[in-house]
């Protein structure tokens, strides 16, 4: 007996977070007809404001978690830091798409990374877990200067981040730890950052966008410009090949590092939508929520090939103030988040341009 894993336009979908992300996914999933559901500890951000329904409560909150979910047909999330136990207790009431390996792997950058080397099998740079400031001397002996210091949880945008280039740093650096659980990583001389945004069906079927290059200011992204130049197909390749060996449904984002022989590093996965994707709401194929939503509801994926070479530029801050000039500047689309407080690096917008055609 087959079973049909289609949701049907009308079903309701369960987000867990309630930021710009969950925003453009709600938008996108209320153009198919679905009924989107916000979890977010605080009430009407940006997703909910756009969204059927809300949950107000404490992300580790099971109980409210589990009236949410039984209330969905499906429960995605846009952020990584969803508890453990919360995801779990979100599975047991609902399909959780991404699924709990997912976010468990994902969340955790020394599980990530021997995820990544050791079962899917693609290149990361060389680390090692650290625990203490012994720990970390010896890990600085085994892998050489420069190195990178991250914590294993909850870093993003360059924060709980510290670069070693003398020995005089391991001190200071493993102050900056506060005691937190970290991996000392190689530092790796890439040439540029590149990522793919790709998707994975409920019956394992794949799609990828082309290559984007992301360029990076204060730790925070800037542009993400497609098509990188190069041939895509190694790291789509690779980016496939781990959503693959983790049973994946839905987007991911893979952030490589490519040498300056063209080779590709993994730095991190992130189990949602993602920033150096925004670009494919304009580039005219499916975007990048809208085929999130249809992974997770069985849908086919769509056509995920662009019409345009496109460039994002995120709006940072007081940048977004420029909203009136950008919106009238010609193949200009102009996307903003309804946040109600601007402040330094918080992410307010972005402009989408097209640049070209696709293929040029
Ligand atoms: P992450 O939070 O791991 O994505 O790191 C943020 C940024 O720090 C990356 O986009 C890189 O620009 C830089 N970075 C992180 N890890 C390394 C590394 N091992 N070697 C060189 N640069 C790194």
């Amino acid at each position: 007996m087959t079973t049909d894993l289609t949701l049907a336009p009308g079903s309701t979908i369960g987000i867990l977070g309630g930021g710009q992300l969950g925003r453009m996914l709600s938008l996108a999933a209320s153009r198919l007809g679905f009924d989107c559901h916000i979890y977010d500890p605080s009430w009407a951000g940006p997703a909910a404001r756009v969204s059927a329904g809300q949950t107000n409560s404490a992300y580790d909150n099971v109980d409210a978690i589990r009236a949410f979910a039984k209330h969905c047909d499906v429960v995605t999330y846009e952020f990584e830091n969803v508890p453990a136990q919360s995801a779990k207790m979100a599975a047991s009431a609902a399909p959780l798409h991404p699924g709990v390996r997912a976010l468990d792997v994902a969340q955790d950058r020394l599980k990530e990374k021997t995820f990544i080397r050791d079962i899917a099998k693609v290149p990361v740079a060389n680390f090692e877990p650290v625990n203490s400031v012994h720990e970390l001397r010896r890990a600085v002996k085994h892998l050489g200067l420069p190195c990178v210091l991250k914590t294993r949880r909850f870093g993003y945008d360059g924060k709980g981040q510290y670069i070693l280039r003398s020995e005089d740093d391991i001190a200071p650096a493993w102050a900056a730890m506060k005691d937190a659980p970290a991996i000392l990583e190689q530092f790796v001389p890439f040439r540029r950052e590149v990522s793919v945004i790709a998707a994975r069906g409920v019956t394992g079927e794949t799609a990828a966008y082309p290559l984007v290059e992301n360029v990076h200011k204060n730790h925070i992204l800037h542009t993400s410009t497609v098509p990188a130049s190069g041939d895509g197909g190694a790291a789509q390749g690779l980016a496939i090949q781990i959503m693959s060996a983790l049973e994946y449904v839905g987007v991911m984002a893979t952030e490589f590092f490519e040498m300056e022989d063209g080779s590709l590093i993994v730095n991190e996965i992130a189990p949602r939508v993602h920033n150096s994707g925004h670009w494919t709401q304009d580039a005219g194929c499916v975007d990048q929520f809208e085929l999130h939503i249809r992974a997770i509801a069985g849908w086919p994926l769509g056509d995920v090939v662009p019409s345009h070479a496109m460039l994002m530029t995120n709006l940072i801050g007081d940048e977004a103030e420029s909203w009136r000039t950008l919106a009238d500047s010609p193949k200009t689309f102009i996307h903003l988040y309804g946040k109600k407080e601007s402040r330094e690096g918080r992410k307010m917008g972005h402009v989408n341009q097209i640049i070209g055609p696709y293929p040029a």
